[in-house]
């Protein structure tokens, strides 16, 4: 579903990303993990091109996004993104908020969306929550409603980018419970996270970078259980 190929990304002299080669195959579930700083949120927005590589490419679904001549919002329009700040927008409704994006940009008529955002809503444990505004949920709430947010545009591939790390202790849960339904469903998820836990028991893959570059993957049994490479262990011994 998604092939990474040579990407490279640079912030003036600070060469973040050097050379990063990997694949996300369909219905697979991806982990990236690594210390601060080593390029995962980069490699994430440059998957959908939020940021854009100097060298290198993106195909997603057979389609090199980072082409001239592709057509990036039909392509972002595939990808969901969940970002560890929810990024809601403040004065619409948690039901606005899951539609407005499917009427302007899929141009769904209103009963329709509003349908496909109540059943995703209902999908997160939210459909009590319809007509509140965002600063009345917990940010654990929140999240989620981000989360009901991305599905409404049926994404084939949902990118997460550390999504509990701004919650409080008691709310990463709920969020976490909803990813790994997610899983289950089969859905295609590439997820930055610190939560070892998590990816121990929900991902195919785990993924571990560190200063640019892929240091090791594999199922999480190898990385995380029994790390072959020192920097790996060393970066565990920390989190673990
Ligand atoms: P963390 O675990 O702290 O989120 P990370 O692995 O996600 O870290 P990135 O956010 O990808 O790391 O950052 C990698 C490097 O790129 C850092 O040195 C950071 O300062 C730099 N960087 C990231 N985004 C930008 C930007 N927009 N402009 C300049 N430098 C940036
Ligand atoms: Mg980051």
């Amino acid at each position: 579903l998604v092939e990474i190929k040579n990407l490279h990304k640079s912030f003036g002299s600070n060469h973040v990303l050097r050379g990063i080669d990997f694949t996300v195959e369909q219905g697979e579930v991806v982990c990236v993990i690594g210390p601060s700083g080593s390029g995962k949120s980069t490699l994430l927005r440059c998957v959908n091109l939020l940021e854009v590589p100097e060298v290198g490419e993106v195909f997603v679904r057979g389609e090199d996004i980072t082409d001239r001549d592709c057509h990036l919002d039909a392509a972002r329009q595939q990808i969901g993104m969940v970002f560890q700040q929810f990024n809601l927008f403040p004065h619409l409704s948690v039901l606005a908020n899951c539609t407005v994006a499917q009427t302007s940009v899929l141009k769904r008529g209103k009963a329709e969306a509003e349908q496909i955002a109540r059943a995703n809503l209902d999908r997160v444990g939210l459909n009590e929550k319809v007509t509140a505004y965002p600063m009345q949920l917990s940010g654990g709430q929140q999240q989620r409603v981000a989360i009901a947010r991305a599905l409404s545009m049926d994404p084939a591939l949902m990118l997460f980018d550390e999504p509990t790390s701004a919650l409080d202790p008691e709310l990463v849960g709920d969020v976490l419970t909803v990813m790994r339904k997610l899983a289950l469903d089969g859905m295609t998820m590439l997820v930055v996270t610190h939560e070892m836990a998590f990816a121990r028991e929900v991902a195919d893959r785990v993924v571990f970078m560190d200063a640019g570059v892929i240091v090791e993957q594999g199922p999480p049994a190898e990385v995380i259980g029994n790390p072959k490479e020192e920097r790996t262990r060393t970066f565990l011994r920390r989190v673990l």
